[in-house]
């Protein structure tokens, strides 16, 4: 079942019962199972998450999956970045066990899909009213890979905090046996947060993209300051982010309740907070998160 079609030596699978065998096999030798689910283009932000499931777990598989379903019409599923041979040697140096890149067919087989999870509550605010279904289209291909892999813990990055968010809701709602661990967002050094979308972004706009996490930054230190009104820290992520995007391309600049993702109106130690903003720079879009502190 495993495919030679590439330099390094990862096993790779196409199919469902190829990558099924593969886990039943480690598992009947008593290793334990990690997941990384991922759309491919990897970057060292995935890396991280790869080298983090094969330090806690025994037997690490990469999916690379492009998902159709999440995307909306209109959005990049078409000219989102593919690239299997750079991905297959990020996944083998960095401890992934073997990689599973099924084709769309085999995945929805009976076309777009007819079985949807639908997570209610946290998909309402945010990234939920601007990409109708994306949610709906996420929890649905992470269910089936949780499904078809059968892991014992799951990486997921903080990068896309409302999809950590509601995985972990769907996880808890549907009981489904698998843990989900979290890995901090990897940066460039000017705060960029790694993602497979930066290449979409000319010279000048990777430049003006750094103000997302100045906007996030200066949030992180008003809080600091002592600041804990909901509405100045919004002010002060606007207001910076501003300064690089005009007022329409900004999607939303806010500071939620770190687990029912609900606006908060004062950020002052009682619950855990977080600012997430998401702004669109030409044809690109943004999004970056934070705690505070
Ligand atoms: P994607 O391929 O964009 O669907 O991302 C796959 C996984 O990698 C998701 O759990 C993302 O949150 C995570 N990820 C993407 N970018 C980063 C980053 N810069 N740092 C940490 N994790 C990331």
């Amino acid at each position: 079942m495993s495919i030679a079609n590439h330099a390094c030596r990862l096993p790779a699978w196409k199919t469902i019962p190829g990558v099924r065998h593969a886990v039943a096999e480690a598992r009947r030798d008593g290793r334990t199972i990690g997941l990384v689910p991922t759309m491919g283009a990897l970057h060292e932000g995935h890396a991280a998450l790869i080298r983090e499931a094969a330090a806690r777990t025994d037997f690490v598989v990469v999916s690379i999956f492009v998902n159709p379903t999440q995307f909306g019409p209109g959005e990049d599923f078409a000219r989102y970045p593919r690239n299997l041979e750079g991905d297959l040697a990020i996944c083998d140096a960095a401890g992934a066990g073997g990689v599973f890149h099924p084709e769309v067919e085999e995945m929805y087989p009976h076309g777009k899909g007819h079985a949807f999870v639908e997570v209610e509550g946290v998909t309402e605010s945010l990234e939920g009213p601007i990409r109708p279904g994306h949610f709906r289209g996420v929890a649905t291909v992470v269910l089936k890979l949780f499904q078809i892999v059968a892991a014992d813990v799951a990486f997921f990055g903080e990068k896309d905090y409302q999809q950590l968010v509601v995985v972990r809701r769907m996880v808890e709602e549907l009981n489904l046996p698998i843990a989900i661990e979290a890995v901090p967002t990897v940066r460039e050094p000017d705060g960029l947060a790694l993602s497979s979308r930066n290449a979409y972004l000319s010279v000048e706009e990777r430049a003006r993209a750094a103000v997302l996490w100045r906007a996030l930054s200066s949030a992180r230190a008003a809080v600091a300051g002592g600041e804990a009104s909901g509405d100045r820290i919004r002010q002060i992520l606007r207001r910076t982010l501003e300064s690089e995007v005009g007022l329409p391309d900004i999607d939303y600049a806010e500071v939620v309740d770190s687990e029912s993702l609900m606006p908060l109106e004062r950020v002052d130690g009682s619950r855990a907070a977080r600012a997430l903003v998401a702004v669109r720079l030409g044809k690109t879009r943004l999004i970056d998160n934070t705690p505070l502190p």
